[in-house]
């Protein structure tokens, strides 16, 4: 069997390090000249999101023989809507690092691979099918899962960042859902280190969040973080995003291609996370190739858990911010931090569920420019 993996990020290098557990050499093509090699970035891996797993980092080691640190855990997620302030306490998740830095997961994840890493690679994937039995997609994006036409595409969404200077708590994590600052979408602060952080937004491309005055959604999404957490920022850094697609691909395998990470459709609708379902990916897909278990069948939850948080993301659209505020004052609540916290509950099933006769005939349509 020879194997090749293209892409040296999260789910190609877990895939990686789970063959090597089995026995199997795979060869690693990716197209940077290192690790990890992109802007730095704040993430979060949110419990909330993907129960049953509650702590993916006890998970992922104790299952799977990954070992990742986060940066911090998260105590407290503050939440601002344009008139509303909600706040919740306790053990909500993790935050951790990506790109260019020593600490970051795909630079964790990399000292864990034995297998030799061809970097600067321009081989194509039908390149590749020529030379090996198994390819592995994990380039990160959808690209080859449409251009074989194995994609479903549901919206896409614009992702704005920076990275910015000042005084933070590492274990507060910052969320904003406001339509004059992310129409439709989210504004996220998530800290890497007591002076240093990423502020993001993500808002979906269609027809009317293409706002006139919305020239620089960045500056103005800037300006409300420092208003809003009473500080003078300072960014030294910015990154963007445009038209990044997010669907499900058909078929998770096709022939002997599996389509991991975002080439899967690992990125959810809602809040746009998906860290460790393209680690699961990666991992799963291994288990295919060493004849533990079958991709498609591994696979069967992440899908239901994409069909649940684009039910979220659907019903989300349609809150014009005073919905929003009322939203954000439910989250003060003790019966939200319940939902939140408690672990026996599972709010991304209980909210689509719930959320679906909502949402029943109102799929908006992906811009086409
Ligand atoms: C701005 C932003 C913020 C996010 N925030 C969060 C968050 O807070 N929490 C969360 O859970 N998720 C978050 N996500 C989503 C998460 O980062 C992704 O789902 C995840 O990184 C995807 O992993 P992957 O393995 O598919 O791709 P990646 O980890 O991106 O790796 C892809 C690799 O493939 C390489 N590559 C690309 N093309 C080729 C080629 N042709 N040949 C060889 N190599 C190639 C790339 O250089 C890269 O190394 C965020 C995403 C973005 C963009």
């Amino acid at each position: 069997m020879k194997v090749a993996i293209m892409g040296a990020g999260l789910s190609g290098l877990a895939c990686a390090i789970t063959l090597e557990r089995f026995g199997i050499s795979p060869t690693i093509f990716e197209k940077r000249s290192r690790v990890g090699d992109r802007f730095v970035n704040g993430e979060a891996i949110l419990p909330v999101l993907d129960r049953p797993i509650n702590d993916a980092y006890a998970y992922l080691s104790e299952n799977h023989g990954i070992f990742l640190q986060p940066i911090a855990n998260i105590s407290k997620m503050k939440f601002y809507s344009q008139n509303s302030r909600g706040v919740i306490d306790g053990h909500i998740g993790f935050t951790n690092i990506r790109g260019r830095d020593e600490e970051s997961f795909e630079s964790q994840l990399g000292r864990q691979v034995k297998t030799k890493i061809i970097f600067n690679s321009d081989f194509t994937y039908e390149q590749l099918l020529q030379d090996f039995t198994h390819v592995v997609m994990a380039t990160g994006d959808a690209a080859y899962a449409m251009k074989v036409e194995n994609f479903e595409s549901d919206l896409t969404v614009t992702l704005k960042g920076a990275t910015v200077e000042g005084n933070f708590n590492p274990h507060d994590v910052s969320i904003w859902l406001d339509n004059n600052i992310a129409p439709m979408g989210y504004g996220f602060l998530i800290p890497y280190s007591e002076k240093e952080a990423a502020i993001t937004i993500g808002y979906p491309d269609y027809p009317n969040t293409q706002f006139i005055d919305f020239e620089s959604p960045l500056d103005k999404f800037f300006d409300r973080v420092c208003k809003d957490i009473n500080q003078s920022l300072r960014i030294t850094d910015t990154f963007g995003v445009t038209r990044y697609i997010i669907g499900l691909c058909k078929y998770p395998r096709l022939g002997n291609t599996f389509f991991t990470g975002n080439c899967f459709g690992a990125m959810m609708p809602a809040f746009g996370f998906g860290q460790l379902e393209s680690i699961l990916t990666g991992i799963y897909a291994a288990h295919d190739l060493a004849g533990k278990g079958k991709y498609e069948e591994l696979v069967k939850p992440l899908i239901q858990s994409y069909h649940e948080s684009l039910v979220i993301r659907r019903a989300m659209e349609k809150l014009n911010n005073h919905k929003l505020d009322i939203l954000v004052s439910f989250l003060n609540t003790r019966f939200a931090k319940q939902i939140i916290t408690n672990r026996r509950y599972n709010p991304l099933k209980i909210a689509s569920h719930l959320l679906r006769p909502m949402i029943k005939n109102s799929r908006p349509k992906v811009t086409q420019r």
